[in-house]
């Protein structure tokens, strides 16, 4: 039964991110003990355990990790033992680092939970890809909270602190309004509306009359020319140049604010409109850093050229017609291609994984409920005591409320198991379609318009440089960057071939590995 795997070095890597919201509801104890067993059933030789608190989302903030990078480049371990490959890279520089040592052949593979990595393409790009995934998770959760607000948002309810003149009701949620200051707000655009004060004047005034910050002091002319201006005072919310009508109660009629900005000449005042050029803010001079910005000439042809801010860089004068920089770009997105097939392949795998893991979290939660069953069994217990006699009140007082705060605790704790598990399918179902997207994205991009250009760029883009009349670097934001450094060549449909007439080698679950 003994086998290679005796006589690979495997560091043990154990790590919990610090972020207070992680989905992960392994703690470092738990993890620890369940990759041990897994250590133990496999015969797995263990040299050495490192743990980790530090939260992995930036490169190069975690001494522990240094430290078993460290350990594989001097050949102290040739093998890591890890709960998935999230814990080991939230980011694309590890992922590659990672890769790197299994490339230099100093990393022979990356055994997690459910499956092994090997050094092979294919199984280096799956781990790149289940990789990429946590930093779509995070991704994904902030895309979540600007959906709920929006959600909020059409529904009338506020989504920031109240504004001067509202309050936050805790206990609702709700936007009430604030007794003492309300009146003063309709007092501000009633004076205004009149023509006949200033912003100071009506400062002035209404000071003397008992206005008042929250800190004590005086409503300054600014404040009062953000109040005037603030649509939330009839009831309309603006958030991120969108309106939504709001549930709150308006503090001034429609028509009262309309005059008001018709007296402060908010009305004819035309916005000013900037010049969209599809790739400013996305590319920089390779040569000094700065930002590129561009000039329309002939009225039809784009230039881009370095604004040399810094005074140091001939690339002023050197003019880049924006077709060819697209075309560049398209050209490198080819790169971005990848077997539609490979992905389905990954997807699986992921969704296999997906079920084992969901099985532990089961199995916490499981545990935690029964405490808390036998918990309550206990108490009936206590009661019959008490009630036949047998123990004296004191102390049957002092027992219950023991058995009530381990109650309350393990309640808590199952709250917690089930908040921090949001939809893990959901996740993968999005990194499958980022990963198809890279698929059609050049052609995509080719045919863009400037607006869409620009919405690709964003999404994909990081980094980029511009030199002598075209571009210089290009490069990618996760998850695009793994599709970029994955070859898209006749090798690699070799390997799809390898792994389905020999399914045993890959994506095994650690007992398979025998
Ligand atoms: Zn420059």
């Amino acid at each position: 039964m003994h086998n290679e795997n005796n006589m690979k070095k495997f560091i043990l890597y154990i790590r919990k991110s610090s972020e207070s919201a992680d989905r992960q509801i392994m703690s470092l104890s738990a993890q620890e003990s369940e990759m041990t067993r897994i250590a133990q059933r496999d015969d797995l030789n263990v040299v050495e355990i490192i743990r980790e608190s530090h939260s992995a989302k930036t490169t190069g903030q975690r001494p522990e990790y240094n430290r078993m990078i460290k350990g594989i480049k001097s050949g102290k371990y040739n093998a890591i033992l890890t709960w998935s490959p999230d814990r080991i890279s939230r980011n694309a520089g590890d992922l590659a680092m990672i890769v790197d040592l299994m490339d230099a052949g100093k990393l022979e593979c990356v055994q997690t939970y459910s499956q092994l990595f090997i050094n092979e393409g294919t199984s280096k790009f799956m781990f790149q890809m289940l990789g990429s995934q946590a930093k779509l998770e995070n991704d994904q959760k902030s895309e979540n909270v600007k959906r709920g607000n929006r959600e909020k948002l059409k529904h009338g309810d506020w989504i920031n602190s109240a504004s001067f003149g509202y309050l936050n009701d805790k206990a609702t949620t709700k936007i009430v309004i604030d007794p003492e200051r309300a009146p003063y707000v309709s007092q501000i655009f009633e004076l205004y509306s009149t023509g006949l004060y200033s912003l100071q004047g009506i400062s002035s005034l209404l000071f003397e009359k008992g206005l008042r910050t929250k800190g004590g002091n005086k409503v300054h002319t600014s404040q009062i020319h953000k109040i005037i201006n603030k649509t939330f005072y009839y009831g309309v919310m603006e958030s991120n140049g969108k309106f939504y009508q709001g549930n709150h109660e308006p503090l001034v009629s429609q028509k009262v604010f309309e005059q008001c900005q018709i007296i402060s000449g908010n009305k004819s005042r035309p916005r000013a409109k900037t010049k969209g050029f599809t790739l400013s803010g996305f590319i920089k001079s390779e040569k000094c850093g700065c930002a590129i910005t561009a000039e329309l000439k002939k009225e039809k042809y784009i230039y881009y050229h370095c604004t040399n801010g810094k005074g140091i860089c001939d690339q002023k004068s050197y003019n880049t017609n924006e077709k060819v920089l697209h075309d560049s770009i398209a050209k490198d997105m080819e790169k971005l291609t990848i077997s539609p097939k490979m992905v389905d392949i990954v997807y699986k795998a992921k969704l296999e994984e997906l079920e084992q893991t969901d099985s532990f979290h089961n199995h916490t939660l499981d545990t935690t409920r029964k405490a808390l069953n036998s918990l309550s069994q206990n108490k009936s217990r206590l009661i019959d005591t008490f009630t036949a006699g047998d123990i004296d009140e004191d102390l049957y007082r002092e027992k219950l409320t023991a058995l009530d705060n381990k109650k309350v605790n393990l309640a808590k704790q199952i709250q917690e198991i089930e908040q921090n598990n949001p939809d893990p399918l959901a996740t993968i179902e999005l990194t499958y379609k980022r990963f198809k997207q890279g698929y059609t994205m050049s052609k995509r991009y080719s045919g863009a318009s400037p607006d869409e250009k620009r919405i690709i760029l964003s999404e994909a883009l990081s980094n980029s440089t511009l030199l002598d009349r075209n571009m210089a670097n290009i490069q990618y934001k996760s998850p695009y960057d793994v599709l970029a450094r994955t070859p898209v060549n006749a090798s690699f449909s070799q390997l799809l071939a390898d792994r389905e007439s020999n399914p045993d080698l890959r994506y095994q679950k650690p007992s398979s590995y025998r």
